[in-house]
């Protein structure tokens, strides 16, 4: 299988040491589920300095990308890698969500330019950019740590990057619910015990509480989850059941006015 390619654009090659070298991602690369590539923008910089930055043309505050380095940098890598997807990390971006890493995971090469100062020179983005994407509406100091988020959240849906017969479809967001709850030992932390069902060893009692919970949780969290969600008999009945039960709870309190 041919590992799917990240090439990542930055002034702050160093950036990605630590996290290319720990945990899933490591893992995925030793599979060769995934390559990555940084490539030093500063590399294809003119002159003894090598500048990547300059003043915004109409004044004001800080520095911006030149186009030079950018283009450079792009150009000798979709040269080389054709069909790659050219993403641009910027907060201008549509907002980075568990659909588009799934998307993404369907692509062979992401090519990822991490902006830094005030953002890149608008040229780039209007000739050499496929996607702008965001990781939420905040604004980083660069692309690097959303760069980072993206590869992430796309490699552990890899198949087999999470090891095991582990699968990322129990993940929150995987089918517009949240992960229900989880406990490990030991079985009473606190005062607070785990619940009875968990070690009942009833694997579909196991599964019902499971649903409710991530139902639960899902409704008192991100109720706009639900919404999306095309809900099974399963659910629909619980949501039944606590709007029977909720009701209940209303009448009998009676009310204060
Ligand atoms: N002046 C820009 C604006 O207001 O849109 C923000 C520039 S920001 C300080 C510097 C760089 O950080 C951006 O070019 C982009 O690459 C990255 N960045 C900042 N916030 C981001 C976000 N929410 N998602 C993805 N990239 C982000």
């Amino acid at each position: 299988m041919t590992p799917m390619k990240f090439s990542i654009l930055t002034i702050f090659p160093d950036m990605f040491t630590g996290f290319l070298e720990h945990g899933i991602i490591r893992r995925a690369m030793d599979r060769g589920l995934i390559d990555t590539g940084i490539i030093n923008i500063r590399d294809h910089a003119a002159g003894r300095h090598r500048v990547t930055d300059d003043r915004p043309y109409g004044g004001g505050n800080g520095m911006v990308m030149k186009p030079e380095p950018l283009a450079g940098a792009i150009r000798e890598t979709v040269n080389r890698y054709p069909d790659a997807l050219t993403i641009h990390l910027t907060p201008q971006g549509r907002v980075f969500d568990q659909d588009t890493a799934r998307e993404l995971t369907r692509t062979d090469h992401i090519v990822m330019i991490c902006g830094r100062y005030e953002g890149i020179d608008e040229r780039i983005c209007e000739t050499l950019v496929d996607r702008e994407l965001s990781i939420g509406d905040y604004v980083l100091t660069g692309g690097e740590v959303a760069a980072m988020v993206v590869i992430d959240a796309v490699t552990r849906l890899l198949p087999g990057a999470l090891g095991g017969d582990h699968s990322a479809d129990t993940d929150s967001f995987a089918d517009q619910l949240l992960a229900h709850a989880q406990y490990t030992r030991p079985r009473e932390f606190e005062g607070k015990a785990v619940p009875d069902v968990l070690l009942s060893g009833n694997h579909r009692e196991i599964d019902r509480w499971r649903t409710e919970s991530a139902m639960i949780r899902t409704f008192l969290k991100r109720p706009d989850l639900l919404t999306k969600r095309l809900l099974t008999d399963e659910e629909t009945q619980l949501l039944k059941k606590w709007h029977m039960e909720i009701g209940r709870i209303i009448k009998n309190r009676g009310t204060n006015g």
